[in-house]
């Protein structure tokens, strides 16, 4: 059966104001209030954006949502979970510290903002789902004390899975540590000596110091886990990976960490794709980006795989092309879709619905 999808396209103006209204009417169209109503605990799951990147979902668009479940008497919380790598954002004090930076803080978004897995990513525990990759997953412990949750994403392309929007925000953002370290074990990179300048900007991002630069950079196969941020940030196309079956693989094991943040909270969580800077890579990286195509407005609905699907589409008929096939070539970004549709998590069908 198809889920329904809202849509509401961009407005004209790029004014805070302008979007947090658009995402208000588009909150009352999905029900919101209603979903969250009642003496309860909701996250409201996000980015805040790498240091130095800026095409994260703005703390200003997302107020509307935070006061209408408020008025329903539930107590929200504004969150994420740390990353693997050595960013701005791998524990809970620098990542706060970012948060603030770019305008998350209780005094602007009107609920405080908690990392939902400690302070390094240890606040997690197993939740049983019993799929073909795992039999359970690792989640951040905050996630499963809530009993909804509303997600907000920023649509990109992926380094790992080609495409990025509520299946990847919720499979890798809400797994602790261990989750998300599983996710990528089966990756492996390799160094082109021919493309290498040595610039050495892969060994400051590797989780693992598993790279060291010599006359180019040589990675150690026994410390590296496969996060992909060495592929991110090499300018110079130096970095490969075998990314028919590992991409398959990841998609899949993302499906399944889904499963475990949002079991018990099927009919408590609300997912929110903002298509406002879809860029080659996520929020992740700490650069601007330039956006691949014009800002098409923001979908909701009930049903992420829905959602998501939506997304896809929408961005492909604005591109007249596939995208993320476009982006990622090697890879078919699909299967996260075709996956969460078979493990039931939701359904590619969908019902468009325009709000003006
Ligand atoms: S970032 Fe790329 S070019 Fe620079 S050292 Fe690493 S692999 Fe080589
Ligand atoms: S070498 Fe391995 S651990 Fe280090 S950044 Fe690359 S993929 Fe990640």
């Amino acid at each position: 059966m198809a889920s329904e999808v809202f849509h509401i396209p961009a407005g004209t103006g790029k004014s805070m104001s302008d979007m947090a209204e658009r995402v208000g009417r588009l909150a009352d169209a999905v029900g919101l209030g209603e979903i969250a109503a009642g003496d309860l605990f909701f996250m409201l799951k996000t980015h805040f954006g790498e240091r130095g990147n800026n095409s994260y979902v703005k703390a200003a668009w997302i107020t509307p949502l935070i006061e209408k479940m408020k008025a329903g008497g539930t107590k929200v919380f504004v969150s994420d979970t740390n990353t693997l790598y050595v960013g701005a954002r791998s524990n809970a004090v620098d990542h706060l510290t970012v948060a603030r930076e770019h305008g998350f803080t209780f005094d602007t978004l009107g609920a405080p903002v908690i990392i939902a897995d400690g302070l390094v990513g240890e606040n997690q525990s197993p939740v049983e789902v019993d799929l073909k990759h795992y039999r359970q997953v690792y989640i951040a412990n905050d996630v499963r004390a809530a009993d909804g949750i509303v997600v907000i994403t920023n649509v990109t392309g992926h380094v790992l899975t080609g495409y990025a929007g509520a299946i990847k925000n919720v499979g890798m953002g809400l797994a602790g540590r261990g989750g998300k370290r599983s996710q990528h074990c089966d990756l492996s990179p390799e160094i082109s000596p021919k493309k290498c300048v040595a610039c050495g900007t892969c060994a400051q991002w590797c989780p693992t110091s598993a790279i060291t630069v010599k006359k180019i950079a040589e990675i150690d196969k026994a410390k590296c886990i496969g996060c992909g941020e060495c592929y991110a940030v090499c300018r110079y196309g130096a970095v490969n990976f075998s990314w028919s079956e590992t991409s398959a693989n990841m998609q899949e094991k993302l499906v399944e960490h889904c499963c475990g943040a949002l079991k018990g909270k099927s009919n408590r969580c609300v997912f929110f794709n903002f298509i406002t800077h879809v860029t080659k890579n996520c929020n992740c990286i700490g650069r601007g980006e330039q956006d691949e195509i014009p800002p098409l407005g923001i979908v909701a609905g009930t049903d992420m795989v829905a959602v998501d699907q939506a997304c896809v589409d929408l961005c492909n008929k604005a591109a007249g092309e596939d995208l993320f096939a476009r982006l990622y070539p090697s890879w078919d970004h699909s299967i996260q879709l075709s996956y969460a549709e078979e493990v039931g998590i939701g359904s590619r069908a969908y019902k468009l619905i325009g709000i003006s």
